[in-house]
């Protein structure tokens, strides 16, 4: 790996940062990677004063050479997938294999939103006149503010940038202040873009408040916790910005009676779901809920299976899941544990530090007779527990889904029709999955119902997100309406060409 990057990309230059300096840990070896300074006020100014200098020029870029660019752009993070994803690995813990793959997901949504983005501007609309033309264009917002979390630096990043990008706007980025490094590291990608077009700063929560509540940015989006989510929407409102939030979740699983015959691959589906990046996804599976009849025999193959997972460091190859992100991370997942425990239920594997003296490791663990009201089946947990529950019905399983306060995704393993129906109809999130958990699609919408989020990224709405409409109206014949004053010539009627609101 070469020298970290620890610069701000502001207006094309890299700064070091002059406000409070933020020290990246390693979450396996808990030994110091690099510091970063924040943006001080006064950079912060200057990354959102160039973004607005850079926006006039870059909307007005033709689309197809903005999409030139963000294909070169996908390129420049292929090129660095090694590099990036040994830096992702010492910054956030994951395992380098899923981080590699998070940059080839990455560059994906570069590429998709390059194509998507010179493929259409608006549409054209039936005119209510003949001489006319009606139109329905889609407008850049501006200046996008764009605030990401630690668990998937680039790829969420790249789901609002790239789209806003392509829709023409510039912006502002802002990483956790706990996974900066690879997002600093990225400032070169974006080399051939014009100065200003994509700025990205280092810091903390107050980093990322001033930049929701800054009049000069108009659009904000966001991935995170539900509670700093609202804190970003209320800042916004003060002054109407536009607003995206990705936010929490608290992912059902349901395991239905016509998977007898594959309960292992069930099994593994479920155990994929609740410890991927141990577990620390928005849409990690949460709440297992298993038919009765094959509760048993899936709660042995999921434990059989869990008990095979390598715990360890996450550089290594053979690593399936590595520490979690950091100390505090942990501590909450095991107060959930705790909790469930002392309210009747048990941990049938886990439960522990998986005989790690240092790293924040937390074991993949497997629970069972967690109370519903417990914050284990009721509150996000963001760590690599699954808690698994017997139900008597589809009914049930489908009320218990619903339960919360989230709605982001949820799986379900069936080959039955009815069921399939009933639960992509019935189930209140914005991802269902059917017999293949987590799988993202480019093209497939991304978000919550809820409080799980607000708008969508990816697909075609994921760039409707960066995009304001507007109704253009041309009339081609210079030409008084009747329905204009004086009303005493004015014979009325119920034609809507006519007229008037
Ligand atoms: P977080 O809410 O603590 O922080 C997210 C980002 O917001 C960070 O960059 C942080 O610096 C910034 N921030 C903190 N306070 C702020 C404020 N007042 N104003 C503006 N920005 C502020 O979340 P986290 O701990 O970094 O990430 C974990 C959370 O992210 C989990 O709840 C998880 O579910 C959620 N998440 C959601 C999705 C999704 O797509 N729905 C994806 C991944 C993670």
């Amino acid at each position: 790996m070469g020298t970290t990057e620890t610069n701000l990309l502001i207006n094309g230059e890299r700064v070091a940062g002059q406000g409070d300096p933020l020290a990246v840990e390693n979450p396996f070896t808990e030994e110091p990677v690099a510091t970063v300074g924040s943006a001080s006020g006064e950079q912060l100014d200057a990354a959102i004063a160039a973004a607005r200098e850079a926006f006039p020029g870059w909307e007005r870029t033709p689309a197809v050479e903005r999409a030139e660019m963000l294909h070169g752009v996908a390129g420049a993070l292929r090129d660095r997938t090694d590099e990036l994803a040994e830096l992702m690995t010492s910054e956030g813990g994951k395992p380098r294999v899923e981080n590699a793959d998070e940059v080839s997901w990455t560059a994906a949504a570069f590429d998709y939103y390059a194509e998507i983005g010179r493929d259409s501007a608006g549409r054209v609309i039936p005119s209510i006149e003949s001489t006319q033309l009606a139109l329905v264009v889609k407008d850049a917002l501006g200046v996008v503010g764009c605030i990401v979390p630690w668990n998937y630096p680039l790829l969420l990043l790249a789901w609002k940038l790239a789209p806003a990008l392509a829709a023409g706007n510039t912006t502002v980025c802002k990483p956790s202040e706990v996974t900066p490094l690879s997002t600093l590291a990225i400032g070169s990608c974006f080399d051939s873009l014009p100065a200003g077009v994509v700025n990205i700063i280092a810091g903390a929560g107050d980093v990322g408040a001033a930049l929701s509540a800054d009049e000069h940015v108009d659009a904000m989006a966001f991935t995170g916790s539900v509670e700093t989510g609202k804190k970003v929407a209320a800042a916004c409102l003060d002054r109407m910005a536009r607003v995206n939030l990705e936010m929490g979740g608290k992912d059902p699983f349901i395991v239905c009676s016509d998977v007898a015959p594959a309960l292992d691959v069930a099994a593994r589906g479920g155990a994929w779901a609740a410890f991927l990046n141990a577990g620390q996804v928005c849409t990690s599976a949460e709440r297992f809920y298993v038919m009765s009849d094959v509760y048993d025999e899936y709660v042995q193959a999921f434990v059989d299976h869990t008990s095979t997972l390598v715990v360890g460091d996450p550089m290594d190859g053979g690593t399936d899941v590595g520490p979690m992100v950091s100390a505090g991370q942990r501590e909450k997942v095991e107060r959930q544990v705790e909790a469930a425990v002392a309210a009747g239920a048990e941990v049938v594997t886990g439960g522990d530090r998986a005989g790690h003296d240092r790293g924040h490791f937390f074991a993949p663990t497997v629970v069972t007779g967690a109370p519903a009201d417990t914050d284990l089946l009721s509150q996000e947990t963001f760590g690599p527990v699954a808690p698994i529950v017997p139900v008597s019905s589809l009914d049930e399983a489908i009320e218990l889904a619903n339960s919360t306060r989230f709605g982001l995704g949820a799986n379900i393993y069936t080959q039955d029709l009815k069921t399939v129906l009933r639960c992509m109809r019935e189930i209140k999130s914005g991802t269902v999955w059917f017999n293949d958990p987590l799988t993202d699609n480019d093209a497939g919408p991304f978000g919550g119902f809820k409080q799980s989020g607000l708008g969508r990224e990816l697909g075609r709405e994921g760039l409707e997100a960066f995009q304001e409409t507007k109704h253009v109206h041309i009339e081609t014949e210079i030409a008084p309406k009747e329905w204009w004053y004086p009303y005493s010539e004015y014979t009325g009627g119920n034609d809507p060409r006519d007229g008037g609101i």
